[in-house]
């Protein structure tokens, strides 16, 4: 009995995502891997016909069943009142890890070329500014929350040193903007120092994210894999892919606990679909990772073998530097089948060993604090008033409260007590409200009974508890 095909949800996408896709499907299913493809909607057809979401409920239940997605880029139609397709698979299906590879390739033209660049950056995918919580907290200032969790740092990291493992890599940075943000990306660089230990075999490092980008520029070819947050990584994959020839080349696996997405780092291209210019390359080589995900480890190394054989014969698609008679995405595609089977002479297959994905925890995880302390509360308020003006107003009205100001800042910076520097003012300030006796319990009540005083007032829109746990103070200082 011939053994069931492994059943793939394919979503083909908008602009030249359908075009793309089928050469993937065309490769793969040349590769006589045994798999199956249920093609579904998803993206642009989806918002026209008014599914919000952009995913219909058909497509959700073909990934539920499959968990394992190839797919075309997704329009994120401009305005209001649809979300973006893509971010609302990645949060649908926790696909917390972004696995962005780039390499150098045969006749790929760079400024790069003959460094052998092979870069990977392990991006987490869900948390951070792109969990999108934002407010406009007065008509003039816009807020977004950057949350970050112990969870996601961990899932990420150990992500990051199973991939390198399995890719028999030898180091994992990790690039934060720890040295201002010490809570937010300080936690990824903290949980990062504390499991690196586990992976002796891996050399691991922090770097700042700055710092990343301007090594990258620089001497790329010092970095191996790069673990970073939502957004860092975002913009260093595509600094990454960029030194590598491109988005036409960039791959990437989307991974998740239960669902896994593979797809391209570029977007739809609407200026060339549908004109068969578009290189298929970064989703073939996107289904490539994918066989790999799925076992299919000899069709994956025939991908990227005949991919790689494919660009050392010199066939360019339009995209590429130097190139005056490109081929369409059909020609490259047919060039690519006919060249499954073949070894290149320049970059023979990797080993490759399974990822040993981190295991997630059931149920709400939970990190303990033996010790909390409540210190005070920072209350936002609205208001024309100069700093010494309303510091003299507020002070009055916690005259009865055990809460005292201690200071006022606008947009960061110290405004009271008076600082010597000028700031130029807007009508958004924090005011810092901390124990008068620092020794005594301070209740919410107190808290509640202050924001009631100030609220009564001023115009308040967002409170923060300052607190402590373990004795460490779970907030920030002032920027003086
Ligand atoms: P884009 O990646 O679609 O295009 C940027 C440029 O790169 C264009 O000049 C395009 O022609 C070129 N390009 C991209 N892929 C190519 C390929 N395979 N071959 C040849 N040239 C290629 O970025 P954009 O224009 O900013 O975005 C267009 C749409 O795609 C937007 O709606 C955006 O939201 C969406 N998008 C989707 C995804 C996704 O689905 N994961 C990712 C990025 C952007």
């Amino acid at each position: 009995m011939t053994p069931a095909k492994r059943k793939i949800t394919v979503l083909p996408g908008d602009g030249i995502g359908p075009e793309v896709v089928e050469a993937a499907l065309a490769i793969i299913q040349a590769t006589g891997a045994a798999v199956e493809f249920e093609k579904c909607e998803a993206g642009a057809r989806a918002f026209q016909k008014g599914i919000v979401t952009g995913i219909p409920k058909e497509t959700i239940q073909s990934i539920e069943r499959t968990k394992v997605v190839l797919k075309g880029p997704l329009e994120t139609p401009i305005g209001h009142g649809n979300r973006s397709a893509n971010v609302t698979l990645r949060t649908l299906f926790e696909t917390y890890g972004n696995i962005r590879p780039v390499r150098e390739l045969p006749g790929v033209q760079t400024a790069f070329t003959g460094r052998q660049l092979d870069i990977v950056i392990v991006r987490e995918n869900i948390e951070d500014l792109y969990a999108g919580i934002e407010y406009m907290q007065t008509p003039g200032v816009a807020e977004s929350l950057k949350l970050i969790s112990r969870e996601g740092c961990e899932k990420i990291v150990k992500l990051a040193f199973a991939f390198a493992i399995a890719e028999g890599r030898k180091a994992v940075h990790c690039a934060t903007k720890a040295n201002i943000l010490k809570l937010t990306e300080g936690l990824l660089q903290h949980t990062f120092e504390e499991l690196a230990p586990q992976y002796p075999s891996i050399t691991s490092k922090h770097i700042l994210i700055d710092n990343a980008a301007h090594q990258l520029a620089m001497r790329p070819e010092q970095f191996d894999v790069i673990v970073t947050t939502n957004m860092n990584g975002d913009i260093l994959s595509d600094l990454t892919s960029g030194l590598t020839g491109g988005l036409g080349f960039a791959p990437s696996a989307n991974i998740g606990n239960d669902v896994s997405i593979f797809e391209a780092v570029h977007g739809s291209a609407p200026d060339i679909a549908g004109k068969n210019k578009a290189n298929p390359t970064a989703l073939v080589l996107s289904g490539a990772m994918m066989l790999r995900h799925i076992g299919e480890g000899k069709a994956a190394n025939d991908v990227e073998q005949a991919v790689l054989v494919t660009l050392e014969g010199g066939l360019r698609t339009s995209d590429m530097i130097g190139v005056d008679k490109p081929a369409t995405t059909t020609e490259f595609t047919q060039a690519v089948i006919s060249n499954l089977g073949k070894t290149s002479k320049l970059s023979p297959p990797k080993q490759y060993t399974k990822v040993d994905l981190p295991s997630s925890r059931p149920g709400v995880n939970v990190v303990e604090a033996n010790a909390r302390k409540l210190n005070g509360v920072d209350i936002y308020i609205e208001s024309d008033l100069e700093p010494k003006a309303l510091a003299s107003e507020l002070d009055k009205l916690a005259t009865s409260s055990p809460l005292k100001l201690e200071m006022i800042t606008n947009r960061g910076a110290v405004v009271f007590p008076a600082s010597e520097r000028k700031v130029s003012l807007v009508d958004h300030y924090r005011c810092r409200f901390v124990q008068r006796d620092p020794a005594s319990k301070l209740s919410d009540a107190e808290i509640v009974s202050l924001l009631g005083a100030v609220g009564g007032n001023y115009r308040w829109m967002h409170v923060e508890k300052l607190q402590e746990f373990d004795g460490e103070k779970a907030y920030s200082k002032s920027q003086v």
